[in-house]
């Protein structure tokens, strides 16, 4: 058997109808922005493989650090015990938010970042014996598939079977110059229920890379801040330099009472997640009554290997190297924008930082599940490209270290598909 077929024998994979999706492509090695298949046929990853890996594939200083660390501790229980890697993290990721961000808690993906940051305001409030037990949330939001984070991203197809599971929350449109006024004097009404605000600042990524502007969100988080309701920037998906700037937050003023991010903060390399909050947030479960305790934790909380990785690319991340190639991809995305923008198959094309997400025009059918984003799907991997478009959107948000060429081939064959796909 090969490894198709090997596979389809005993996995189930994420967001696939096994019965009708085409067998996955086994990958057997990576390097930079390419994947190479068990054929040797190269694919450039132009989607970070779900916007995961920011510093290449098998990225070699990584991959040190990481094997340095697995020789010397793998893993030890965190409650009760500490290790250099955790604080040294912890340390350096509070140094470059640009908040008053001030303790770090550890997890395991962006799921559980956010479900600690709901629990940590939901018990914020419950510990002061104070009833504020709502969420405020954006529709169409995108928080991760744990039951919490589920239920304070927007309903639809995927939560259906589970919608009536899902704890209430309220849902407010996106802000904007018109309803902006009308989206404050709403939260001001509910505001003796309101626990917090989760967000995905700048772009609502996996609701089709939905952008809306800083500064609306900055008049959002200071009235929440004046009506007393903590804000969650979620950056699992933002953090990390994708939006142009090192996190979503560096493009406001205001300052979030709690951060998650997951994602690219391993730099693509493995799973983990982290939440941090303020002082205020912190304070509040420190008492004598050992009920105000956080009751959270993972079996892998804060492992050391994940914390390695994650200050390997954290050693990238900061470097000015880094820095230029964020500025070169936006720079590049722009160009290309503009050259295409008043293509006639083309709806609307958008871009914050290094994601560029071009809408494509359609008759009907035009959601996920549309046979437009499955041609689309196909087109781009014949063309040894992994984009993977959300609907009639295809969005391109690669490596940093992708280089000019592989960026230029990438848009030459969007220009074609544009050509020979869809009427
Ligand atoms: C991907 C994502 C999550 C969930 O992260 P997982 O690691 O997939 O659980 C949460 N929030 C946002 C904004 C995301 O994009």
């Amino acid at each position: 058997m090969n490894l198709t077929q090997r596979d389809l024998a005993v996995i189930w994979h994420p967001y696939t109808q096994m019965q009708t999706a085409l067998p996955p492509i086994p990958i057997v090695r990576g390097d930079g922005a390419l994947l190479f298949d068990e054929n040797g046929k190269q694919y450039i990853d132009a989607v970070s493989s779900w916007w995961v890996n920011i510093h290449g594939h098998a990225n070699k200083y990584i991959a040190e650090r990481v094997a340095k660390q697995l020789l010397q501790l793998e893993h030890v229980i965190f409650a009760g015990f500490t290790h250099e890697p955790a604080i040294e993290l912890a340390e350096r990721l509070l140094a470059i938010l640009p908040t008053d961000q001030s303790k770090v808690f550890y997890s395991d993906n962006g799921s559980t970042a956010v479900e600690v940051a709901i629990k940590m305001c939901l018990q914020y409030w419950n510990n002061q014996g104070a009833q504020r037990t709502k969420i405020l949330a954006f529709k169409n939001a995108y928080h991760g598939d744990t039951f919490g984070a589920m239920a304070v991203s927007g309903r639809s197809a995927f939560t259906k079977a589970f919608d009536s599971l899902l704890f209430e929350v309220e849902f407010i449109d996106l802000p904007t110059a018109d309803n902006i006024k009308q989206l404050k004097s709403r939260i001001s009404y509910l505001r003796s229920e309101l626990a917090c605000f989760i967000f995905e600042p700048l772009v609502q990524g996996s609701a089709g890379m939905i952008m809306y502007e800083a500064e609306h969100l900055n008049e959002l988080m200071s009235h929440c801040k004046a009506e007393g309701i903590f804000t969650i920037a979620d950056e699992v998906f933002t953090g990390f330099g994708r939006t142009g700037k090192r996190f979503a937050m560096d493009h406001v003023t205001e300052q979030p009472d709690i951060m998650c991010f997951s994602k690219g903060l391993t730099g693509g390399t493995m799973a983990f997640g982290i939440t941090t909050c303020t002082d205020k947030i912190y304070n509040a479960f420190l008492s004598t009554d050992k009920l105000k305790t956080l009751f959270h934790g993972h079996s892998y909380t804060a492992n050391p290997v994940a914390c390695a990785a994650s200050l390997a690319s954290m050693d990238l991340f900061v470097a000015p190297e880094t820095e230029a190639n964020i500025a070169r991809i936006e720079m590049s995305h722009q160009a290309f924008a503009a050259k295409i923008r008043n293509h006639p198959k083309i709806k609307t094309i958008r871009q914050t930082g290094t994601i560029l997400a071009i809408e494509w025009q359609t008759g009907e059918d035009t959601n996920y599940f549309s046979n437009l984003r499955d041609k689309l799907y196909q087109y781009f991997l014949d063309a040894g490209i992994i984009l993977r478009p959300l609907g009639n959107v295809i969005y391109i948000l690669p490596p940093y270290c992708i280089t000019d060429d592989q960026l230029a081939y990438i848009y030459g064959k969007i220009e074609l598909a544009l050509q020979e796909v869809g009427k």
